[in-house]
């Protein structure tokens, strides 16, 4: 039976160009697109490991997707394959926290410079862009100026699309490059729809988790790379080490299933009417802990999923400067408000903390285990 839109309307088979498709989200969202509708999907990436399930020539969808190696700060067939499709997902981006204060030439080329042909070739051929934006853009909450008792007050932390102002530390603190250049992208989005009629959707993830979240340092990734929080707990819960707080782990975020945010990014596709023009946040508010909470309940899911005794797995404090060097800063608290999502798409967050950290460390035990215990019995030389 052919899929309708929130409209009612059927949804006409579309051709989708996927900037950075083959990551952690794009990956997710290629699976979806494969498994649940007709869409064809052409996917740029610098490398396919991620999708390369997707890829295989005996996949009932073969011919609905195609890959392109290619890195898009210096291959003429960008435009081609933008111009080939009828709507642009722009997900490449450098956006490891660790990167933003030791690689801020890097971050900000990649965040701001590196999306620039992909707008303007959006916009010269009227092609529709949904770009992936971040709910750091937000930076740091007002509340986070006032004394404790008054940040408890919603209009002091919770991040609205149209009203929260965007507050960033100073220059020399060099986390911000990524918050800074990925909002200086959203501005010029949206100054290309006022002034050139470009077709647009901002997303803002916040904290999306789950199974293939960059990487493991060391099994498929750089020993001394530093991923996001969840890849540097699921390291240390399989190495048998201290998980590592920075700086107390005091921080607040909230963290969405990524099988959740999926959705929602499936409903701006398929809605073009009730999504253009619009930036979206996509987030769980009920899955609010602090960074402390998140490696406490890590260890209790981890000691149930792999058997090892809850006894043997900790914690450790480190400053952040120890951690990630010298310019780091944070954000103090992000609670997303979804008024403007659940209006045009209907979208709210389905899974809890607990069952998502469940089956996506039952992912990373399943997926790692093996490797890191082989690692860990080689005489160290
Ligand atoms: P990811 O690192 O897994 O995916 C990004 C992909 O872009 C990678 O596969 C990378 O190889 C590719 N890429 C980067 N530069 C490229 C280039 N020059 N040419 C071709 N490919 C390139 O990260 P993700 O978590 O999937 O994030 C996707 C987008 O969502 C990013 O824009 C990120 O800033 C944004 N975002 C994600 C989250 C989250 O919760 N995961 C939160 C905030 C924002
Ligand atoms: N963090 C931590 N230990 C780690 C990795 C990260 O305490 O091993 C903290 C980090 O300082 C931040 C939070 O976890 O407060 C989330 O970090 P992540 O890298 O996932 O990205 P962010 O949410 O800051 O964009």
């Amino acid at each position: 039976m052919a899929r309708v839109n929130l409209d009612g309307k059927p949804i006409t088979p579309i051709t989708i160009c996927l900037i950075g498709g083959a990551g952690f989200i794009g990956s997710h969202l290629c699976e979806k697109l494969m498994a649940e509708s007709t869409h064809k999907a052409i996917v740029i990436d610098v490398s396919s490991e991620k999708i390369n399930h997707l890829l295989e020539k005996s996949s009932t969808w073969i011919g609905r997707i195609e890959f392109h190696q290619m890195n898009i700060k210096n291959d003429s067939r960008l435009e081609t394959l933008i111009k080939a499709s009828d709507l642009t997902i722009n997900l490449a981006a450098i956006c490891t926290p660790a990167d933003y204060n030791t690689r801020p030439l890097d971050t900000i080329y990649s965040n701001f410079i590196d999306a620039l042909p992909v707008i303007k070739y959006c916009t010269e051929n009227k092609k529709r862009l949904i770009h992936f934006s971040t709910c750091e853009v937000y930076g740091k909450t007002i509340g986070s100026f006032f004394p404790e008792d008054h940040r408890k007050d919603p209009k002091y932390f919770l991040l609205k699309e149209d009203v929260t102002p965007c507050i960033f530390g100073p220059v020399e603190k060099q986390r911000w490059s990524y918050a800074c250049a990925k909002q200086m992208t959203d501005r010029l989005i949206y100054a290309e729809s006022a002034e050139n009629g470009l077709n647009y959707t901002i997303v803002r993830p916040y904290n999306w988790i789950g199974p293939r979240m960059d990487f493991i340092p060391g099994v498929d990734g750089p020993s001394d790379g530093v991923p996001r929080v969840l890849a540097c707990f699921s390291n240390n819960l399989l190495r048998g080490e201290p998980l590592k707080l920075v700086d107390g782990g005091k921080s607040l975020r909230t963290f969405c299933y990524i099988k959740d945010a999926i959705e929602a990014v499936m409903l701006m596709i398929d809605n073009p009417d009730r999504a253009n023009g619009y930036i979206f946040n996509v987030g769980s508010p009920d899955n609010e802990l602090s960074v402390k909470q998140l490696a406490e309940l890590m260890m209790e899911v981890y000691a149930k999923v792999s058997g090892v005794p809850a006894s043997s797995l900790t914690t450790l404090d480190v400053s952040s400067e120890d951690f990630y060097g010298k310019g780091y800063d944070d954000s103090d608290k992000r609670v997303p408000d979804l008024t403007i999502i659940t209006k045009q798409l209907g979208w709210k967050p389905k899974t809890p903390l607990h069952e998502l950290l469940e089956t996506t460390l039952t992912y990373q035990h399943k997926t790692y285990s093996h490797s890191i215990k082989k690692e860990l019995s080689k005489p160290s030389t």
